[in-house]
C-alpha cells in the first residue's frame, strides 16, 4: 500500500499544521511530500520548520522560505508581508536559515514531480492562476502529475489537445496517458475562501487523488499571531480563508 500526503504553503502555523499530520495519521499515509513555503505570515516558523525538518521526507522551496533565509531587501512585498517576513528572519537561527536555503526547487517523487511554482520557471515564482498561465508548465513536465501550491487555492489543471484546461478540485483518478498539474492548496493560510487548512492524497493502489479539508484551532493561531505582535490583519484573514 502506498498513499501519499502532498503538503504546501504551510507558513508558519502550527496548530493547522499539527492538525494536518494527525489527519494524516488517522489516514495511514504512509510517505509525505512537503511543497515549501514552510515559514511566513504567521507565528511559529521556527516550530514549523522543526515538524517538517524531522518528517524526514521530500522537501521543495517555497519563496518565503528563500525570502526569509536571505539578507536582501525584498522587492514587491505589500507592507503587511514585508512585516512578517522581518519578524521571520529574527526568529529563524542562523542554522535553520541555512537548511532552507539548500531546499531544491524541483523534486522527482515517483510517479510524480513536485514544485512550489511552476516547472518551466520555478525560480521565478510565477502564480498559476488559471489555464492560461499553466500552458507553459506542462512543456517542462514529464511526470503524469505534478503537484504544487504557491497560489494557496486547490486547483488541477489538465494538458488536453495542445493547451491547458481548469478544473474543480474534486477527488479524481488521473488517466496515465494524460499530464495533470494539481494544486493542493495550503495548509496554513488557505485563500479559497474556506478557513480549513487544504491538503491532498495520492493513493498509488486505487490510483487516485483526494483534496482533503481539515479543522484545526483557529482561535489559537490568531492569538499566537497577536501575541507575537504581527499586523492583527495576518489573523483576521485566517478566518476567512482569504
Ligand atoms: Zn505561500
Amino acid at each position: 500500500m502506498s498513499r501519499t500526503a502532498i503538503i504546501s504553503d504551510i507558513h508558519a502555523n502550527q496548530p493547522a499544521l499539527e492538525a494536518v499530520l494527525r489527519d494524516i495519521e488517522h489516514l495511514q499515509c504512509n510517505q509525505i511530500a512537503c511543497l515549501g513555503d514552510i515559514v511566513g505570515y504567521n507565528a511559529n516558523p521556527s516550530e514549523c520548520l522543526e515538524i517538517i525538518k524531522s518528517l524526514n521526507c521530500p522537501i521543495i522551496k517555497g519563496n518565503h522560505d528563500e525570502e526569509a533565509a536571505s539578507d536582501s531587501n525584498p522587492k514587491g512585498m505589500n507592507p503587511i508581508a514585508y512585516q512578517a517576513l522581518m519578524w521571520t528572519r529574527q526568529q529563524l537561527s542562523e542554522e535553520q536559515k541555512e537548511w532552507l536555503r539548500r531546499l531544491r526547487m524541483v523534486r522527482n517523487v515517483p510517479p510524480f514531480t513536485i514544485v512550489h511554482a511552476t516547472l518551466d520557471q520555478p525560480a521565478l515564482w510565477h502564480y498559476i492562476v488559471n489555464k492560461f498561465d499553466a500552458t507553459s508548465n506542462f512543456n517542462f513536465q514529464f511526470t503524469n502529475m505534478c503537484f504544487h501550491g504557491h497560489t494557496h487555492v486547490p486547483k488541477i489543471f489538465i494538458f488536453e489537445q495542445g493547451s491547458a484546461q481548469e478544473y474543480l478540485a474534486t477527488d479524481f483518478c488521473p488517466d496515465p496517458a494524460q499530464k495533470y498539474f494539481i494544486n493542493v492548496g495550503s495548509v496554513g493560510q488557505p485563500r479559497d475562501n474556506d478557513w480549513r487548512a487544504a491538503y491532498a492524497v495520492y493513493d498509488s493502489d486505487t490510483n487516485a487523488v483526494y483534496f482533503r479539508r481539515v479543522e484545526y484551532d483557529l482561535q489559537e493561531a490568531q492569538k499566537r499571531i497577536i501575541d507575537a505582535g504581527l499586523p492583527v490583519a495576518l489573523a483576521e484573514r485566517l478566518a476567512k480563508g482569504v
